[in-house]
């Protein structure tokens, strides 16, 4: 028997995130694989095992997974979000193309999730409405000028941007320098969206102007939207402000 190996998406917090394609692909799956906090959103199956791991051995978990798929087992490899955005997918493809050729033979299935900013996008209101891109502060898979590099052409261009991994006790200065970076680029009144734990009992959106944004606003559980010069705040009496990026945008220059 030939082995599959699923790699599911779980959405960003509970239960109504998990789409009923990955609920499904859950529910067959014999063994599971996945990074500790994220297992534990999986309920409990009968005859199920699973793997727990560490956050940073995506590679190792990514290996042992395709080896016990390789036994003609059915594994599902569990991701926060999306699985294809920051997380164990590419891992997992990465290490099909260094890996024996019988992992090649495997079926392979990547099942899409809520990534963390479409759901702090939606929290704030449409902030993503027109071009944006998303990029990982950290520096551990990519050398920080690269970061800082990118930040600043995207913003330069007129992309909203989503920050995901913004600081970490290993990481702490740099989402202050990005922050300083982007007030150099941006008018000091664009649009700042904090979304913590978005989906989860402790989720907070706070939306502050680029100027007043600090890095001890965020946490892990962060995952930041940078305005464009383009994104516009509708405040409401009594309401939370509505945060869009209109769908037109003026000339180039
Ligand atoms: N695959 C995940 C991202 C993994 S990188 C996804 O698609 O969402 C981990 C980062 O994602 C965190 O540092 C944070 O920036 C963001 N993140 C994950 N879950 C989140 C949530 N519920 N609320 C806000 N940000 C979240």
């Amino acid at each position: 028997m030939s082995g599959r190996l699923v790699v599911v998406g779980l959405g960003p917090g509970d239960e109504r995130f998990l789409t009923p394609q990955a609920a499904e692909a859950l529910a067959v799956a014999e063994v599971l694989y996945g990074y500790e906090p994220y297992l534990a959103r999986v309920p409990e199956c009968p005859g199920q095992t699973r793997h727990a791991s560490d956050n940073r051995e995506e590679l190792g978990r990514a290996r042992a997974a395709l080896e016990h798929a390789s036994s003609g087992a059915r594994v599902a490899m569990v991701s926060g979000g999306d699985p294809g955005v920051f997380a164990m997918a590419a891992a997992v493809i990465e290490a099909i193309e260094a890996g024996p050729a019988k992992w090649r033979a495997l079926d392979i299935e990547v099942v899409p999730g809520i990534t963390a900013m479409l759901a702090v996008a939606a929290k704030a209101g449409a902030p993503l409405g027109h071009d944006f891109c998303a990029i990982s502060l950290s520096d551990n898979l990519k050398p920080w000028d690269l970061v800082e590099r990118r930040v600043r052409l995207a913003a330069e261009a007129g992309f909203v941007i989503a920050f995901y991994n913004p600081v970490s006790k290993a990481r702490p200065w740099q989402l202050g320098t990005a922050f300083d970076l982007l007030r150099g680029v941006l008018p000091a009144g664009t649009p700042v969206m904090f979304g913590h734990a978005v989906g989860r009992v402790d989720e907070r959106l706070a939306v502050v102007p680029l100027g007043e944004a600090r890095s001890d606003m965020a946490d892990m559980a962060t995952c930041i939207i940078i305005g464009s010069a383009e994104t516009r705040v509708v405040e409401r009496e009594g309401m939370p402000p509505l945060v869009y990026s209109p769908r037109s945008a003026r000339a180039a220059g």
